[in-house]
């Protein structure tokens, strides 16, 4: 028994297709039902590690529609990828949002037409 479309398995697939050293990284991501808010920052973050520790955590909102989680997920990875920056959301974090985002959607694609779902 398996998940043939799960949304997050897909963003973490396309993510590590296009950044494969992200794997080398220490990546937890957890649902969180204490996020309650819709703006930046309120349906999910991403806490880095902090000196001399490794490991990077990423929270999740449970308390927004299920087919924007993913997105936050990437949204999330985009951060990490980019690094901490004086721009949060700026060109260079927009791009690889954007690319994951694309990879995404080719994925889901493929794995459309090798399960017959559409
Ligand atoms: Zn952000």
């Amino acid at each position: 028994m398996k998940f043939i479309n799960n949304p997050f398995d897909i963003v973490i697939r396309a993510t590590l297709e296009l950044y494969p050293d992200l794997d080398k990284k220490e990546i937890l991501i957890q649902f969180d039902p204490d996020l309650r808010g819709r703006e930046y920052g309120e349906c999910g973050y991403v806490c880095f590690p902090e000196e001399g520790e490794t490991e990077y955590l990423i929270s999740i909102s449970i308390n927004i529609p299920f087919e924007y989680m993913p997105e936050i997920l990437a949204h999330e990875l985009a951060h990490i990828i980019v690094g901490l920056g004086p721009e949060e959301h700026g060109e260079e974090w927009e791009k690889v949002f954007d690319t994951i985002y694309t990879k995404c959607q080719e994925i889901i694609e493929s794995d459309a037409r090798e399960y017959n779902l559409c």
